[in-house]
């Protein structure tokens, strides 16, 4: 478990990730590769003073994403997320 005061939830990048997914995430489900742990992406942990925002694992601290500001934008790396839940969108 992650232990120290610079973090916070998964809801300070709610709006990072309106903008890759063009809905509201932060309820959606998300499930960490290394542990397979499955949380709500506004349950996750969050760094923002990284070099851009590192997303962590709550339950093993694995980085999940991580979006780091360019001068042309935002570079994401999908890092550690096996999967993401879009509830109510048919495949
Ligand atoms: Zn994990």
């Amino acid at each position: 478990m992650i232990d120290d005061d610079r973090h916070l939830d998964g809801n300070a990048i709610g709006g990072l990730l309106q903008v890759l997914f063009g809905r509201e995430m932060t309820h959606e489900l998300g499930c960490c590769g290394n542990c397979g742990a499955v949380n709500p992406l506004g349950a996750t942990v969050v760094y923002v003073d990284a070099p851009g925002s590192v997303i962590r694992c709550p339950a093993c601290g694995s980085v999940l994403l991580v979006a780091v500001a360019l001068p042309t934008g935002v570079r994401v790396s999908i890092e550690s997320l096996r999967w993401i839940d879009l509830a109510e969108i048919g495949a």
